[in-house]
Parts: structure tokens; sequence; C-alpha cells
């Protein structure tokens, strides 16, 4: 049986990636597309939808329309643009769907394939940052399955063991490209150095996020509602290899990983042959090549992104949104060399205190309001902060 398969944000790493899954699983033969949704490169976007035959292909930017329009002329791929085309996209009957738009743009497309009872494969953890109780409601009423791919998530995905309640879960952190560097010289890091990360290839965003660790403290959270853990129970561990891609621990003092070559496909391919597992062409792992794992604990002087997730663990309510509108305000002023490295904690610590004791968010509304107010609110701060000192 064919089964019908959509990607949000297919002209991304994580979108690219799964197309690869697709094929290697057996391609046209046992994936329909139904819809490919892209942002800017929708040279890319319309490669990809002849490609492999998609009926629908969406730009999120309206301007881009026409050129899109164009690039498939004579294919009989559907297209249509704006935010709101990217939302009916997920709407349309494909079984299975991937979430893969970077940031809270995220959030209400993969709300919609949530609602309506698809299986969701999860990279976009901005979704369970921002609205966790309000996007777990919306797959436990579509009835929807979600699947992590987040690769830290999906390990624990994979070894959590249905008859036991985890006692601790183990995210692992590389340490990202800056892991020995000293204050000093992380103070004076440029976009095009905090991008270059040392084991996965991935989107530039997460990738700076990763050098800043924001990218775990976004995991940290995303773990708390994916599996409902307190926030004492989320721990983090450097291990620079990414060859475990988490842990979890249970009341007996046994502790159960996942292994892998740092490649994201192995988590993706894993999300669509759930609950099976169909063979792939990953790297196998070679152990004595390998010879050893490394681990250490992060220092939360040099990155207190971790130490902001486990304050906006604890403080609950909208601080996951505020955490994260924040950052996605700080990282694109670093990228556009507004401010410095060492800033974006700075912004989103500045942030978090500032809206302390904003309500709860009750509906998606409220999320939407906060992430408004947080980003102007961000913004600001940003422009407080002194102009970006000579680099090296
Ligand atoms: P990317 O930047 O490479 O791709 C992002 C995709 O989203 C692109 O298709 C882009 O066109 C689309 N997009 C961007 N802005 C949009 C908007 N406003 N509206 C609609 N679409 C928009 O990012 P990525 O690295 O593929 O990451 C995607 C998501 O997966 C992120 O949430 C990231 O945190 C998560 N993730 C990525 C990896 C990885 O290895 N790349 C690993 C784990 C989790
Ligand atoms: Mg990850």
């Amino acid at each position: 049986m064919v089964r019908r398969v959509t990607i949000l944000g297919s002209t991304g790493s994580i979108g690219r990636s799964t197309l690869e899954a697709l094929d290697w699983l057996g391609g046209r033969e046992a994936f329909a597309v139904e819809a490919l949704t892209g942002a800017s490169n929708v040279a890319l976007l319309a490669e990809q939808a002849r490609r492999c035959g998609a009926r629908l292909a969406v730009t999120a930017d309206p301007a881009r329309l026409p050129e899109l329009r164009a690039a498939l002329s004579g294919s009989g791929v559907e297209t249509a643009a704006g935010p709101q085309a990217v939302i009916e996209a997920a709407a349309r009957p494909a079984e299975w769907v991937m979430a893969a738009i970077v940031g809270a743009a995220g959030l209400a497309p993969t709300l919609e394939a949530a609602r309506r009872g698809a299986v969701v494969a999860l990279a976009n953890k901005e979704c369970l940052v921002c609205a966790g109780p309000l996007f777990l409601a919306a797959v436990a009423e579509g009835a929807a399955t979600l699947i992590p791919v987040d690769s830290e998530h999906s390990a624990i995905f994979q070894v959590l063991d249905a008859r036991a309640a985890p006692e601790r879960i183990i995210l692992t952190a590389s340490g990202g490209p800056f892991r020995d560097w000293t204050l000093e010289r992380m103070a004076a890091v440029t976009p095009a150095r905090a991008v270059q990360h040392p084991n996965w290839s991935m989107g530039a965003k997460i990738s700076i996020d990763s050098a800043t660790m924001f990218n775990k403290a976004l995991e940290m959270i995303e773990a708390r509602w994916l599996f409902r853990a307190e926030p004492d129970q989320i721990e983090v561990i450097v291990h620079p290899q990414s060859i475990i891609h988490s842990m979890v621990g249970y009341a007996d003092g046994a502790v159960l990983a996942q292994l892998g070559p740092p490649d994201m496909r192995g988590a993706i391919a894993y999300a669509l042959s759930w609950p099976g597992r169909a063979p792939t062409p990953m790297e196998r792992l070679d152990f004595a090549a390998l010879s050893r794992l490394d681990f250490h604990a992060p220092d939360p002087e040099r990155f207190p992104a971790l130490r902001l997730a486990r304050a906006a663990l604890e403080r609950g309510g909208g601080a996951g949104c505020v955490l994260n509108a924040a950052k996605e305000t700080a990282l694109e002023a670093f990228m556009a060399d507004r401010i410095g490295f060492l800033d974006m904690a700075r912004v989103v610590e500045a942030a978090l205190e500032r809206l302390d004791g904003a309500p709860a968010p009750a509906a998606l509304d409220d999320v939407f309001a906060l992430d408004a107010e947080t980003r102007a609110m961000a913004a600001e701060l940003c422009a407080e902060r002194a102009p970006v000192a000579a680099r090296a």
C-alpha cells in the first residue's frame, strides 16, 4: 500500500534528508508525496516537487509565487503561497507528515497536521517549547501519533520501556564548535564561524543554537513535554563524539542508550518505519575504530543557555515561549552582525526576567501574542547592547 506523505520545510536540512530517507525506504513505490513546503528557495522546492511527483508545492513567501509557478509550469504540480497556504498543505490528507519548518513559524502548520490525526514526525522542537501543553492537547484530540525526530528525543523514544517509568532522562550534547573555547575567544565569534558544527550537518540557525547550547536548552524543554518528565529528571551531559544520541535511566539503576552515527537520516528513517525497523544503508558503527567515548559536565559559565532553560522549566507557564522568541530574535540579530555571540544569552535572560509572571497561554492565540510581545521587547534589548566590538 502506498503511504501519502507531506514534508513541511522540504528545502531545509531535515527536509532534504527526509526525501533521501523516502528513497531508501522504497521511493515512489512505497510513498506518494502529497505536499512539499518551503520558503525562499523556490528553485529547489520546484525541483524536489518534480522529482518526487508531489501534488502540491507551497512557498511561505507570497512574493515568490510567480517564480514557483514558472518553475513548475507543465508539471501538473499545484502551487500556492503564504503562511495560510502552508497550513492548508498540512491539512491535506497525508498519513505521515514531517514537521521540519525552523522556528515558531512551524507551530501552526504542525498543529494542523496533529489536529487531523496524522502521524507527525516532529523535527520542529519549537512546537513543544512554545506551546507544550496546547500542542499535546491537539495531538490527543486529533488522535495523532507523535514520533520525535530530534536525534536525542528519537533515541529516548527508542529506549523507553513501556513497563517502567524513567527515573532520569540524559540528553547528550556535542558541546558544539566552541566546547573548549575560553569566554574571551567566544566573545569575538562571527556568524560564519558559529555555523560550522563539528559533527552534524544542519541548517544555519540550529547550528548556531548548538554553538551557544541554546539547542540543548530547547531540547530540555522539548523532553519535558514529550516524555512528561519533571525538570529535575532532565540532565545534560557533553559527549563530544555524538555517538550516544541520549539515554534513559530507570529505578533499578540501569541506563539504556541508543547509539548511531551522527546522521539525521537514521532518526527520520526510524520515524518512517516505526513501529518497525526497516533496513537502511546508514553507516554502521565500527567500535574498534571509535575506540573511546568521552563525557563531561557542561560548563554553566560559558553556556548560560542551560541555566536559562532550567529556569524556564521551573517557571513554567509562558516561559518556554518567551525563551524561544527572545532566542530567535537574538539569533537573527547575531546573524545580521548587530549583537555579539555572548549577547544572545544576555538578551534571552533579560527577556525572561522582564516577562516573568506573564500568565500561562490558555489558547494558541495567547502563544502568538506572547511570542510577538517577546520579539518586540527582545528587539529593543538587542538594540540596547553595545555595537559589536572589533572581531578577531
Ligand atoms: P533549515 O533552516 O535547514 O530548514 C528550514 C525549513 O523551514 C526550510 O524548508 C525553510 O524554507 C522553511 N522555513 C523557514 N522559515 C519559514 C517560515 N517562516 N514559514 C514556513 N517555512 C519556513 O532547518 P533544519 O536544520 O532543517 O531544521 C528544521 C527543524 O528541525 C528545526 O526546528 C530544527 O531545530 C529541527 N532539527 C533539525 C536538525 C538538523 O539536523 N538539521 C536536528 C534536529 C532538529
Ligand atoms: Mg537534537
